[in-house]
């Protein structure tokens, strides 16, 4: 089973103006158009089994919907969509929300420091990683570099690793290998803590050293690391080409391309 851990998808009345705009800022041609019906088309030609969409709330109060479109998501789909719900930092029951979440089944939510505007290990989202780790929800995070706050990071792998050690039973996937382009940081500061999962989206494009991955994934534990794509943003096909191509055991690239999620994702 072929899973790609990191997708976006939107809903039909808002792709077309979600992925032209994040087209123009990112400067990459979009793989899909961004609906669900598309995505799960390119996922047949590319025989990727199951997709997990990650949504991120960029203004306060737009979680409910996200969240209760995330949950209707893998029946919509035929069970080939995992939706992972999303709360803004600045909403003011973004706590309550992630109870709702996971009274809706979702199984994790996403963050992305750069579009909601905080770093992670700021002090107000502290609350928000209790109540994840209590309800026992994975996070995953955009890390490292981003074309849409270019210079300006808001998630360091050194920074990140101090939030993992500070909730220890947090489940917490640092997408983009760790961090986009900070990955000798990766492998000093992240590599190796137990709670902290990466996904490998877009390092095929933005050329992750296939040496420095591989001694990532050597000093990692083996069962946190997962095939992503960002796909739009990168084919999915790719990304599992470059993990093929790290000539890693077969057990090894197995659990990359589809064990590991489907273990976290409890299928
Ligand atoms: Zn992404």
């Amino acid at each position: 089973m072929i899973i790609d851990f990191h997708v976006h998808t939107f809903p039909d009345k808002v792709a077309p103006k979600a992925v032209g705009k994040l087209a123009v800022i990112s400067g990459i041609a979009p793989f899909t158009d961004g609906t669900v019906g598309d995505t799960l088309a390119k996922m047949d030609k590319n025989g990727i089994d199951l997709s997990v969409c990650l949504n991120i709330a960029t203004r306060p109060g737009q979680e409910r919907t996200i969240n209760d479109t995330a949950a209707a998501l893998y029946e919509a789909s035929g069970g080939r969509l995992v939706g992972f719900g999303s709360v803004h930092p600045d909403s003011p029951d973004a706590v309550d929300e992630l109870v709702r979440a996971k009274k809706l089944g979702l199984r994790g939510v996403k963050f992305h420091p750069d579009y909601q505007e905080f770093k992670v290990e700021e002090k107000r989202m502290w609350p928000l990683y209790e109540a994840l780790q209590e309800l026992d929800l994975f996070v995953t995070f955009h890390s490292g570099w981003d074309c849409y706050s270019p210079d300006h990071i808001h998630c360091f792998p050194e920074k990140a690793a101090e939030v993992a050690k500070a909730f220890p039973r947090l489940r917490m996937c640092f997408a983009h290998f760790g961090g986009l382009m900070l990955w000798e940081d990766v492998f000093r500061y992240l590599a190796g803590l137990e709670n902290v999962y990466f996904d490998t989206a877009m390092a095929a494009t933005m050329k992750l050293d296939p040496d420095l991955a591989r001694r990532i994934i050597a000093k990692h534990p083996r069962d946190n690391i997962m095939l992503g794509s960002d796909c739009p943003w990168e084919d999915p096909s790719v990304s599992a080409g470059y993990v093929k191509d790290l000539g890693l055991s077969d057990a090894m690239t197995e659990a990359i391309l589809g064990k590991n999620a489907e273990r976290i994702l409890g299928l």
